[in-house]
């Protein structure tokens, strides 16, 4: 039986939290003197002299709404990045416990463990980046507090196979972390709607890609509601300022430019899909459900990676990721910059 107490460390479990001052008072009174804010107002344009709400409740009613989850089940930090390092700071004493990673994924997981004297254990993706039946007995063997699975991964952009998720999800000792940073661009149906099913699953997303808010720094987690108040007792009070609260509602009641930004980005992707097999320096591109294509080029990547920087066009080199030899990731822009993009590579392959 899961068991979310023998997980957390104890330091965790026994401390009390910080109450801040809007914790103890919530609401709208005739007079403030409780917080040492300003009463006069703000420097600069727009008011923020009062300190925001450390449960962000305005945004997430409607968010629950949109997920299809309770308010109870959500968790908002300063970008996804605050909740894998939450995560890994609740559950793993440092120089002690350890994290289980599925490489090549996401950087930000490994930086975590490693700021907080965390151990990292790997068991790498199979060569076309899936999970495998001998993974998924790796990933269940392991007495690892945290699995870290992205689906659809990065760099790779596949979706990973939902089966071998569940079968990790039933037998894993530790939570396992879906990672769905770019879960608007796939079609599969994302884990939120198995929280209830699985005490042990934590599922992130971001406003950082399909939201096309990354300024903003905004990242969700979806969890039970024991989970969520763990990370709510280890948050910095006030981590989601009352400029990303308000900019946040804003965005979620602009669904249709979210739903017509997030088409127009699929289509480029199945522009460049076409495009990019018929360059002679293009070996293999590989399928993707997010909002970017892993490419495989001949005979070096590296060197069309620098005459892609010389034409001002930057991309993402990826040759020394596991697995992922001689491969650049290319972000899905508007029209115009994929237009280049081929352009210039089909420059550069007539000019060899
Ligand atoms: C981009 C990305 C994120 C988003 O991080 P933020 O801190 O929310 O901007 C999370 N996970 C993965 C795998 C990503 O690629």
């Amino acid at each position: 039986m899961f068991a979310l107490d023998n997980l957390v460390r104890p330091n965790i479990r026994a401390m009390k939290p910080y109450s801040s001052a809007r914790d103890e008072f919530q609401g709208e009174a005739r007079v403030m003197l409780d917080a040492n804010e300003n009463s006069l107002g703000s420097a600069g344009p727009d008011l923020f002299n009062r300190y925001p709400d450390p449960q962000q409740r305005a945004v997430k009613a409607p968010l629950a709404k949109l997920k299809g989850v309770d308010p109870s089940q959500i968790f908002l930090g300063n970008g996804s990045d605050e909740a894998i390092d939450l995560l890994v700071r609740l559950t793993c004493t440092p120089g002690q416990d350890s994290i289980l990673l599925l490489p090549p994924t996401y950087g930000m997981y490994e930086v975590a463990a490693n700021l907080n004297d965390v151990r990292i254990e790997r068991v790498p993706l199979t060569a076309d980046f899936q999970l495998s039946p001998e993974i998924v007995s790796q990933v269940l063997a392991s007495p690892a507090k945290l699995v870290f699975l992205c689906s659809p991964n990065n760099p790779t952009g596949n979706l990973l196979h939902a089966e071998y998720i569940e079968e990790i999800l039933r037998g894993f000792g530790g939570l396992v972390v879906v990672d769905e940073a770019y879960a608007d661009f796939a079609e599969a149906p994302s884990w939120t709607t198995r929280l209830a099913e699985f005490p042990n699953l934590v599922v992130l997303q971001t406003f950082s890609k399909a939201w096309g808010l990354a300024g903003l720094r905004l990242g969700m987690a979806f969890a039970s509601p024991e989970v969520i108040n763990y990370l709510n007792k280890i948050k910095p009070p006030y981590n989601i300022s009352e400029a990303t609260q308000q900019h946040a509602l804003a965005a979620l009641q602009d669904a249709p430019h979210f739903g017509q930004m997030r088409e127009q980005l699929l289509t480029g992707r199945d522009w460049l899909n076409q495009q990019l097999p018929a360059l002679a320096i293009v070996e293999e591109v590989f399928p993707s459900d997010a909002n970017f294509l892993l490419v495989r080029f001949r005979p070096d990547a590296t060197a069309v990676y620098d005459y892609l920087l010389g034409k001002g066009i930057v991309v993402r080199n990826r040759t020394t990721q596991p697995g992922c030899a001689g491969t650049l990731r290319l972000t899905v822009g508007t029209t115009e910059e994929n237009e280049q993009l081929v352009q210039a590579l089909q420059n550069f392959s007539s000019s060899r």
